[in-house]
This record gives structure tokens, C-alpha cells and sequence, in this order.
């Protein structure tokens, strides 16, 4: 569909309730709502953002990986070395400098 389509739909969003009632008006604006939704921003092969709606709560469609999970974390992740770098120990860090900050901030 073409945007040229989308924008009297918009002139109907302005317009009292009691012109927008009847089945077509409601489908119109399920539509128009339905085309306000997030869009994928993965790149595609011809290098421009892929558009297609993302999955709810995601920012990517369902064919770029919008319905993944991810990675698995920590040791269950084949890239796992010695726990250096995982979350937890990223946030106990983060809490430790917060920690020394105060005491320095106090001395
Ligand atoms: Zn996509």
C-alpha cells in the first residue's frame, strides 16, 4: 500500500466520532493504527532498515530475529571463558565503585 493511501485516513482521526462510525471507518482506523507500529530497523541487503513490523515489545520483525530469546547467558553460552565479563559480576562491580565513591566522598 502507498503512504498517498495513509494520509485521509489521518483527515478521519480529526474529524467528530459520529462520522467515524460504521464498520468501514472502524477497519480504517484498525489499519491506520496497524501501520503506526514500531518498525524492524535491521539492515537489510540493500543496506536500508528492513520496515517490517517488529514484534510486540521487540524492536526487530519476526525474520530478523524478533522472536529470539538471544543468546544463552553465562556458562550454558559456547563463548564462555571464566565469568569476567557476565552481567553479574559486571553489576557487582558497578556496585563496588558506587560503594568506594561514597567512602571517598565521606573522607
Ligand atoms: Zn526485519
Amino acid at each position: 500500500m502507498s503512504t498517498s493511501k495513509v494520509t485521509p485516513m489521518s483527515e478521519t482521526a480529526d474529524k467528530p466520532p459520529s462520522e467515524c462510525s460504521g464498520e468501514g471507518a472502524g477497519r480504517l482506523s484498525l489499519v491506520n493504527l496497524m501501520h503506526l507500529a514500531p518498525r524492524c530497523g535491521a539492515k537489510t541487503r540493500a543496506h536500508v532498515p528492513c520496515q517490517a513490523p517488529a514484534i510486540r515489545g521487540k524492536r526487530r520483525c519476526r525474520m530478523h530475529g524478533g522472536k529470539s530469546p538471544g543468546a544463552p547467558r553465562g556458562s550454558k553460552n559456547g563463548n564462555y571463558r571464566h565469568g569476567l565479563f557476565t552481567l553479574e559480576l559486571a553489576e557487582a562491580r558497578k556496585r563496588l565503585r558506587a560503594i568506594r565513591a561514597m567512602i571517598d566522598d565521606r573522607s
